[in-house]
């Protein structure tokens, strides 16, 4: 009874502040009452009437459709994007050796952070061991509740070889665009933006002229989406926290709380001190300039329907110059998942123990390898990195079926690790500027 009080209690407190501050807060402060709101509203809604009709019916009819809009309008606007976007990036910066050598660097920051990431779960894992302490009849339970869902995820696999890389060139740009193929899509705009360095320059200027408006008008879409994002974001927290089985939680909680560490370790142990020590960014400065980054990762889960708002801080909050974090950031969104490799370590690692079977030091360090070249491949949707994580497992002997007993609490996991996975790329773009003699703004 008391708890219930405390919990009718802070979310009366917090719907009465937000009422009040509603009118007058600035985007993100509302995006962050949305959260809040919609977590505390989807948190007492389980907890007072569990499973009861009217609360799913709310989820699928109202909560779910509001965020799903807002979901819809971000992916909507990606592929326009990333095409003006990368082209025009690639175009402005004229010669292919810039081209190659701002390339180069952030395919160099990418490679260092995921594989930082990676060493660093795979340590906590090792240290904190929570697979170890797992009950083999809640291991057997979990098996046969995800062990469908599983199969059906990973799906008949993923090969990876040769035609990995063969495939990233499109055989047909508009299919390419229709499967959302981010690399194909990239591989193409790169392409593209190079051959119209290589014409002549009135044949040229109209086509980046219309790329030009299009990255306008698209901004703009940006905009009227990310006024929807606080209602948006509430009904995305909404639908989790009320379909979230906690019975799960409670048997995975060593498994959660490890992975959770090990990403708050690396957002702020890495990310945070490279923006302080490398760029010279105080630290507190860059995690506010970077809020409204973060609440968009964690509540849409994905590194694509973030690159948007990645892009507009990146220019408004830091002066990164437009050709450098139009060209970084969608290559950031698309190969550069420090979350991911971080999360899929660990998880290897956790099944490994859980079924027993010890990882050599070697194959922990072929599980690193296969983390950072995994998470270039993943999707950045929500679950994106899914599949691949059982591409690593077969890889190393565990069998993949294991991935059902982590399924019930991925979706925590996915909007938690997409943070860092944004927030590695904004990083590097803030690295390639600054490297390449731009002044950040450090200040406010
Ligand atoms: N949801 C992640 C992202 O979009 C990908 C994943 O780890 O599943 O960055």
């Amino acid at each position: 009874m008391a708890t219930k009080l405390i919990a009718a209690a802070v979310l009366a407190v917090l719907l009465g502040f937000s009422v009040l501050r509603w009118r007058t807060a600035q985007l993100h402060t509302k995006i962050l009452l949305g959260l809040g709101i919609g977590a505390a509203a989807g948190i007492a809604g389980k907890f007072w009437f569990p499973g009861a009709d009217w609360l799913l019916w709310i989820v699928d009819n109202v909560a779910n459709p509001i965020g799903q809009v807002f979901l819809r309008m971000l992916f909507m606007i990606v592929i326009p994007l990333i095409f003006g976007s990368v082209t025009l990036g690639v175009a402005s910066l004229g010669d292919l050796k810039k081209i190659g050598r701002i390339g180069g660097k952030a395919f160099g920051f990418f490679f260092a952070t995921t594989a930082a990431a990676a060493t660093i779960g795979l340590t906590l894992m090792n240290v904190i061991a929570p697979g170890r302490r797992m009950d083999p009849a809640v291991r057997a339970d979990l098996l046969a509740e995800y062990g469908g869902e599983a199969a059906s995820r990973v799906g008949g696999g993923v090969d990876f070889g040769i035609n990995t890389f063969v495939n990233i060139v499109p055989r047909n740009i508009v299919d390419t665009m229709a499967r959302m193929d981010m690399l194909g899509l990239i591989f193409f705009s790169i392409v593209f933006g190079i051959a119209l360095t290589q014409i002549p320059k009135e044949k040229a200027k109209p086509i980046m002229d219309i790329l030009d408006g299009l990255v306008e008008a698209v901004s703009r879409i940006i905009d009227y989406a990310m006024r929807l994002a606080p209602y948006g974001v509430a009904g995305l927290i909404f639908a989790v926290t009320v379909r979230f089985g906690t019975d799960v939680l409670q048997s995975l909680l060593f498994y959660v709380m490890t992975v959770m560490l090990g990403l708050i370790l690396h957002l702020t142990g890495v990310i945070g001190l490279l923006a302080k020590f490398l760029l010279g960014i105080p630290y507190r400065t860059f995690f506010r300039k970077c809020r409204t980054l973060m609440v968009t990762a964690f509540s849409t889960s994905s590194s694509n329907a973030t690159l948007p708002e990645n892009i507009k801080t990146a220019e408004e909050e830091f002066g990164v110059p437009k050709e450098i974090a139009s060209f970084v950031l969608p290559l950031g969104a698309t190969m550069n998942m420090n979350g991911t490799a971080l999360f899929e370590g660990m998880t290897v690692l956790f099944l490994s123990q859980v079924f027993a079977l010890g990882l050599s030091i070697p194959s922990q360090i072929a599980v690193v390898i296969l983390c950072v070249i995994t998470a270039v491949g993943a999707a950045g949707v929500p679950g994106g990195s899914i599949p691949l994580l059982a591409l690593i497992l077969t890889t190393v002997n565990i069998p993949a079926e294991g991935i059902a007993l982590i399924l019930g609490v991925d979706r925590i996991l996915d909007m938690s690790r997409t943070v860092p996975n944004v927030m590695g790329d904004q990083l590097t773009a803030l690295f390639v500027a600054k490297t390449e003699g731009v002044a950040l703004d450090t200040t406010g």
